[in-house]
């Protein structure tokens, strides 16, 4: 059996977050009609953190929230745990999608993430947070070009910056893939236990007086009269004056929601807790770098609270036709396969150890490649969706627009272009799968012919719709 396929062999489907002792139990369905101010849809990171943000500013806002399943079996208990400040997904995406938006934005995710952190310290939430910036290494002489290029431009805007050539980024993290490496350190970007976070804001919330029901899926909504909305849950009924819908890439009955984002899943392994020798032999503990290579299909990786290696994303990445999240796509040995075959490529030196567990997760992805938000029914129904791979501080702030959005003490921020902008929707299939089965191969051909983007890429950057990281 080849190394790959056999290190996989005792993997266990669950999500590494999920697996703690620390997960605390699923609380009962919602077992009678009842009413509320605002009913929240969705026990992710934009459900939990709409729900503390609008206790913080009134503290007597009657509150429910919904979970389908249990909290943080979304794409919140399921990420990588790479916390980054960015709201718009780059700058590059940020100055094609709103342009003159890009100080602000940059300014805003700054706030967002540090009023993250310390709501996470104000509760005593221990998420296992490492502020160790985030790090891109380059395989390939094209990438070594491209990405010292962004050193200089980011050293000049006064960045805190690192560069490191082939040696001394082997020093850092042992592959013999590597052959440069750009450290970005600025600000409070760094790793943290998704899951963790999830189950703090749970106990919060629980204190604060918030009511919430797991297991209870939203099936139907409707207005009732001008002023309610009535949300149907299985046997029962909840009437609400606002409505948040905090459910991201899974099916929501508002088309003008679906419209906006398409569900692609990702894959995920994490390995053992590394032993002494592997330790020393990728030296990668010591600086415990939050790890990415310089590509389309770029993979993301880190290390965890107990020394294993979760590693994500790469060629695995799919979207399956007509936005399908069915749960036969969860567990497909091939991608899995495929993912671990990559890590032994970047990581010959670990050949032996075990993944411990596999896992995917879906992945809100929007035609800008960031958030949207948006109401309905004048403005009793809000959302925010669509974080596209960086929602795990970003969803603070999307939770922020919604229920600024509904009205709990609205600011500035709803007057911006990322706001207002409409996003442009998907096109219906099947233009929509082949759309981008046809883009995500282009992207790997890129991949593979030195980053040079062929001439599909480059009608969608023509048209502000290209991918590049
Ligand atoms: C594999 C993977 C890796 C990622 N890695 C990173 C990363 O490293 N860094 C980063 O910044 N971002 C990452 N992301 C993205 C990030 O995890 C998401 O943007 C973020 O978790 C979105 O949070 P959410 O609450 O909006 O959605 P979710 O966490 O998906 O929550 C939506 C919830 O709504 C519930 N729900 C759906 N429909 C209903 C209904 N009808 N009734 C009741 N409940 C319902 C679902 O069960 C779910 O719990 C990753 C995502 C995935 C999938």
């Amino acid at each position: 059996m080849q190394k790959h396929i056999e290190a996989l062999k005792d993997s266990k489907y669950c999500s590494l977050w999920h697996d703690q002792d620390v997960r605390p139990d699923t609380l009962p369905a919602l077992s009678e009609s009842t009413s509320c101010e605002l009913l929240i849809v969705g026990g992710g990171f934009t459900g939990l953190w709409a729900a503390i943000q609008v206790k913080e500013r009134e503290p007597d806002a009657d509150i429910i929230l919904i979970e389908k399943t249990f909290l943080a079996d979304g794409a919140s208990g399921r990420n990588g745990g790479f916390l980054s400040s960015s709201l718009a997904h780059g700058d590059t995406n940020t100055d094609h999608h709103f342009p003159g938006e890009a100080d602000k934005l940059y300014q805003l995710g700054q706030q967002n993430l540090t009023e993250l952190l310390d709501t996470l310290k104000r509760y005593n939430i221990e998420a296992h947070y490492e502020q160790v910036g985030e790090t891109q290494v380059a395989t390939n002489p094209a990438s070594v070009t491209a990405l010292r290029k962004d050193f200089e431009q980011e050293k000049a805007e006064g960045d805190n910056v690192v560069w490191f050539n082939k040696e001394e980024m082997q020093e850092q993290v042992n592959s013999p893939t590597y052959l440069a490496g750009l450290w970005r350190r600025t600000g409070q970007d760094g790793t943290i236990d998704p899951a963790r976070i999830c189950w703090g804001l749970k106990a919060v919330l629980l204190k604060l007086g918030v009511r919430i029901f797991e297991n209870t899926s939203l099936n139907d909504i409707q207005p009732l009269g001008t002023e309610k909305m009535r949300v149907k849950c299985g046997y029962f009924v909840i009437q609400s004056n606002k409505v948040l819908m905090a459910t991201n890439a899974f099916h929501n009955p508002l088309s003008k929601l679906r419209k906006s984002i398409i569900p692609v899943w990702d894959y995920q392994l994490a390995t053992e807790p590394l032993n002494e020798t592997q330790l020393a032999a990728i030296g990668w503990h010591k600086t415990r770098h939050a790890m990415g290579n310089h590509a389309n299909m770029f993979h993301y990786y880190r290390m965890t609270h107990d020394n294993r290696i979760t590693w994500g994303g790469g060629g695995a990445v799919r979207y399956y036709f007509n936005n399908g999240t069915n749960h036969n796509y969860a567990d497909i040995q091939l991608r899995f396969e495929q993912l671990a075959q990559e890590f032994f490529e970047t990581f010959p030196q670990l050949a032996g150890i075990k993944f411990s567990h596999r896992w995917s997760g879906i992945i809100a992805t929007s035609t800008r490649f960031c958030m949207v938000s948006q109401q309905a029914f004048n403005g009793r129904v809000a959302w925010t969706v669509g974080y596209t791979g960086l929602g795990v501080a970003a969803s603070r702030f999307g939770a922020r627009i919604a229920i600024e959005l509904l009205g709990y003490q609205p600011s500035d921020i709803l007057q911006m272009q990322f706001v207002k902008k409409k996003p442009m929707p998907w096109a219906p299939e099947p233009f929509r799968w082949f759309g981008v089965w046809y883009t995500q191969k282009a992207l790997v051909k890129a991949d593979t012919n030195d980053g040079k983007r062929g001439l599909w890429l480059k009608l969608l950057d023509s048209m502000n719709l290209g991918f590049s990281c």
